[in-house]
């Protein structure tokens, strides 16, 4: 099976497409009609574990046109993977709500696409996209569902996204046997039970590699206040026209329009060098060339840091994570992100990684020099 699956890849999206073992399991799996959690490092390729799910069960079944659906909670990770796929030949659509483009919409109902994105809203709570999902032609075709940013889940569902605490719904909306793949960057075995429960898998495999990017070091500031922390990377005079900005602000309350423009002169790394954002941005979007993630105050928890410093370096280029420790904000933060803003002894690294499933400390280690700005206690 691990042969077949690598050759179809490759003959589909071309030879320099080598599969990583990780990706392999989570194919079959899910190609074996099993249920899987994929928990792979930022930037190592999970959507890679279902957009080939297609093709490789038109491979195998007599019956083509096989649909895999995919849900994940951001317009702007949707609309960044759907032109990514297409650019792959990938037959791919999105539904994200109510100013879709009308062609994409009667495709989707037709039946056009063999991998559709759809925001939890959309497949959950509108009558229109759940009666489609039930529909005779889609439930001989469905062959397995993919639930992307799953940590969201539970973190956004029990607070602001009422529909991703629905998201238990689609097993009974989905033919029988539909197998679940549920795919995040970080999920220790408490959370990975959790979201079993919530989502409705049954017995789940589970693939899963610890999050220690070797080049991002991790450092922490004192927060004195913004203007002093930033002023030096703000003194650039940007000019006044949105287009040419060197630094822009990206949040819940940005017009649609700058948001897009943002993505897309940051990813492209023209004149635009800082974006000041809430923790969103960049979530699941391909911005390869980020070297400097910066917090203002802690994260909620450790993991939650983790899979935002992550989205740095995906360039495999140096990065550095800086936590500016505002204290006023560590109330807000859990026992072991207190614990790592208040460090003063240990290398930052280790204190990070240590509790993570899969984690060793010989294999993870880093030159001293990328480590952590504690050298004198960094293991090399
Ligand atoms: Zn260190």
């Amino acid at each position: 099976m691990d042969v077949f699956i690598r050759d179809v890849v490759k003959s589909k999206l071309g030879y320099n497409i080598i599969m990583k073992d990780e990706q392999v399991v989570a194919v079959k799996a899910i190609l074996e009609g099993k249920d899987i959690f994929v928990v792979l490092p930022t930037g190592y390729g999970k959507s890679l574990c279902y957009m080939v799910l297609p093709f490789l069960f038109d491979a195998i079944l007599s019956e083509k046109g096989s649909i895999i659906i995919i849900v994940t909670p951001l317009t702007a990770i949707i609309k960044d993977q759907v032109s990514a796929c297409q650019e792959k030949g990938i037959s791919c659509g999105y539904i994200c709500g109510e100013n879709d483009d009308k062609t994409m919409t009667a495709g989707v109902e037709n039946c056009k696409y063999q991998l559709i994105y759809f925001t939890p809203e959309m497949l959950l709570l509108n009558k229109r996209w759940r009666k489609l999902l039930i529909s005779a032609a889609y439930q001989t075709k469905i062959k397995g569902l993919a639930l992307d940013e799953a940590h969201t889940i539970k973190k956004w569902g029990s607070t602001f996204r009422e529909s991703l605490a629905k998201i238990g719904e689609l097993r009974s909306l989905l033919p029988g046997k539909t197998p679940i793949m549920a795919l995040t960057a970080t999920a220790d075995y408490t959370l990975r039970t959790e979201l079993q429960y919530i989502i409705g898998m049954k017995s789940p495999l589970s693939v899963v590699l610890p999050p220690c990017k070797p080049n991002i070091t991790y450092k922490i500031h004192e927060y004195i206040s913004l203007q002093s922390n930033f002023m030096h990377i703000v003194e650039v005079g940007a000019p006044s026209l949105s287009k040419y900005k060197l630094v822009e602000m990206f949040t819940s309350c940005t017009d649609e329009a700058i948001k897009k423009q943002i993505i897309i002169s940051f990813t492209k790394g023209d004149t635009l060098c800082i974006v000041c954002a809430t923790i969103a941005f960049g979530m699941g979007v391909d911005c390869p060339n980020v070297w400097v993630v910066m917090h203002v105050g802690p994260s909620d928890d450790i993991e939650s840091y983790i899979q935002e410093t992550g989205r740095g370096g995906r360039d495999g280029l140096p990065c550095e994570a800086i936590l500016l420790n505002k204290k006023s904000s560590l109330r807000y933060a859990n026992n072991a992100m207190r614990e790592y803003a208040n460090n003063s002894s240990e290398c930052r690294r280790h204190l990070l990684f240590r509790r993570l499933e899969g984690y060793d400390k010989e294999k993870h280690n880093v030159p001293k020099k990328y480590c952590c700005d504690f050298r004198f206690v960094c293991f090399v």
